[in-house]
């Protein structure tokens, strides 16, 4: 049962719940690419978001992640605890693409030696800059053990992502997760979905994630579905 509204964002909507410390998480049928300047409404996205996002949170508190999610409860809604949230963007990159090949002119599909972690200070107006540790303790965003924890567990759920994707011929290039304190320890939020990551076909190189919204290479709930089907999700 959903109560009040309490946040709306760009793609999801946070309602109090019948539980003090739970939130109803509901996702949005919108797309915004371009710090929102990019805006369309895609049939299905919410439940096909909702449905990706349970089944990576499934998968990563079974490998021992801690997050926010309690249970899916309906077609677009999601049970999660209530978070501190750090207003702080953790990206992690496997493949250079993206903003990475812009700011080193790097070249889109260079395989990193190892994963790279980067924080971005969550800010629309200013087009979430690219931030580092002092930032975040100078600024009172996140202490210098939040970080360290938060880098730590992006390259956990790196490596979990990774593989269940890579078991059905898709290449995890890069994603962007958020996290919040609960009870004084990082969790974490948000949702993961191929809204905030890219992922490439093995095979041909095919894009399956919101490059296709952003950059108008086809339909995106088709691609959604495409990876909602090889994962064994349905919708
Ligand atoms: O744009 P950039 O290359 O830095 O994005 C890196 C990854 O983070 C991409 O997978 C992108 O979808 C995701 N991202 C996001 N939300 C943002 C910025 C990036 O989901 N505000």
């Amino acid at each position: 049962m959903k109560g009040e509204l309490k946040y709306e964002g760009k793609g999801k909507q946070l309602y109090a719940s019948d539980k003090a410390d739970e939130l109803i998480q509901v996702f949005k049928d919108d797309a915004t690419a371009f710090d929102g300047k990019k805006h369309d409404v895609i049939a299905e996205k919410g439940e096909l978001n909702c449905a990706i996002s349970s089944f990576f949170f499934e998968r990563l508190q079974e490998a021992g992640i801690k997050t926010h999610y309690v249970k899916r409860e309906g077609s677009i809604e999601m049970r999660i605890k209530e978070l501190k949230m750090m207003p702080v963007e953790v990206v992690v990159r496997n493949v250079a693409a993206g903003s990475i090949c812009r700011r080193l002119g790097l070249e889109e599909g260079m395989v990193l030696d190892r994963p790279l972690t980067e924080l971005f200070y969550k800010d629309d107006a200013l087009g979430d800059p690219m931030i580092n540790t002092e930032h975040c303790e100078l600024f009172g965003w996140a202490t210098a053990d939040n970080v360290r924890a938060m880098r730590q567990l992006a390259r956990d759920v790196n490596k979990v992502l990774t593989e269940l994707l890579g078991n059905v011929g898709i290449r995890l290039i890069d994603f962007k997760l958020e996290f919040g304190l609960l009870d004084g320890e990082i969790v974490l939020g948000d949702e993961v979905t191929p809204d905030g990551c890219r992922l490439w076909d093995a095979e041909s190189g095919r894009k399956l994630d919101k490059d296709v919204f952003r950059r108008d290479l086809g339909g995106l709930s088709e691609v959604y579905h495409e990876v909602a089907n090889r994962l064994g999700i349905t919708v």
